[in-house]
């Protein structure tokens, strides 16, 4: 169904031809897959893009056009896209020459609807399922590469279609992706089987202090793990994932120690938590599901105030 806003956003992208489209630090597929479709949509129109990822976007590699992603903006667009980023300050510092950006496309609960125009669905499983629907209300078509890019956006979200929102449009959505030149085999070796040497060393540092405590499972990452075995991200390498698939963890978290007196926190909880709210509480934000922060302090410092708040959500939620 075409709305108003989707009639207004077609109206602009037809009269624009200089988009810059950006999406959050340490960019995850639904990020990079949003980007590269929509961004790819755009030029295969005429339109003039820039893709820009502050942390680059190396590790997806099979994505089609990946290569034209840069880290930073330049000149002075038409238009300004944010994907996949429920407030501005996820993109790190790339808008920061830049005003409001004119359109905000997302699924998270906790977005802040920045944008001029926000497309945001919270019930959707991806970001790239909520351009499936939109890009062809904004005038624009699918061809194979930008199918494979959608639906790795899926399949990253989605953690190859486990999640609770996985539902029967998901599925269908991804079937019309595959029908359009997308290989999911392909995806989903490359999102989640296939991960590098150092990564998988990496989670031995991680798993090797793995603790639980009635339904929470959690561990951390320090910098001097990912010095030692070599490690190039500055993420957890999707250990949360594997945290999270423990049988005994109701709630799973990961602390990965960041520079300058930083913690990256994710949360991962089973069907009937949500811990969006504590994330949000945290300065940071995401999904009933799966969310994350960025927190000041120590390793130390933050994982004890972290998983006091998560004991406290825990409690309440044995309560009600
Ligand atoms: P992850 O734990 O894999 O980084 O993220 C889980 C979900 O929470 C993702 O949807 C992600 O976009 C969101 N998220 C993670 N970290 C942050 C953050 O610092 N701020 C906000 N707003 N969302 C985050
Ligand atoms: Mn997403």
């Amino acid at each position: 169904m075409t709305t108003e806003i989707d009639r207004k956003i077609a109206e602009e992208i037809q009269a624009h031809q200089n988009f810059l489209i950006v999406s959050h630090v340490r960019p995850d597929a639904d990020a990079a897959g949003s980007l590269l479709g929509l961004g790819l949509a755009l030029k295969q129109v005429g339109k003039d893009v820039q893709m820009v990822l502050q942390d680059g976007a190396d590790k997806f590699h099979y994505m089609p056009g990946v290569d034209l992603i840069t880290q930073a903006p330049v000149g002075k667009p038409d238009m300004i896209i944010v994907v996949d980023c429920s407030d501005p300050t996820r993109v790190g510092n790339v808008l920061d020459n830049y005003g409001k950006p004119d359109l905000v496309v997302d699924h998270h609960k906790t977005n802040l609807e920045f944008g001029r125009f926000n497309v945001v669905e919270p019930e959707q499983a991806a970001t790239a399922a909520i351009l499936f629907d939109h890009i062809p209300l904004w005038g624009l078509a699918f061809d194979a590469d930008v199918a494979a890019c959608l639906l790795a956006g899926i399949v990253g979200d989605t953690i190859g279609f486990r999640t609770s929102n996985v539902n029967s449009e998901v599925m269908r959505k991804s079937a019309k992706l595959m029908d359009l030149g997308a290989d999911l085999t392909q995806v989903y070796s490359e999102e989640l089987v296939k991960k590098p040497f150092k990564a998988v060393h990496y989670w031995g540092a991680g798993l090797n202090r793995i603790e639980q405590e009635n339904g929470m499972v959690w561990t951390s990452l320090t910098l001097a793990d990912r010095e030692k075995v070599g490690y190039a991200g500055n993420d957890d390498a999707d250990l949360v994932n594997v945290l999270s698939s423990v049988r005994e963890a109701e709630i799973a978290l990961i602390f990965v120690e960041q520079p300058d007196n930083e913690v990256k926190i994710s949360w991962r909880a089973k069907s009937g938590f949500d811990v969006s709210g504590i994330a949000f509480e945290f300065g940071g934000g995401g999904h009933a599901a799966a969310a994350g922060a960025d927190v000041k302090g120590t390793l130390a410092e933050v994982k004890q105030r972290v998983l006091v708040a998560t004991r406290k959500l825990m409690q309440e939620n044995a309560q009600n």
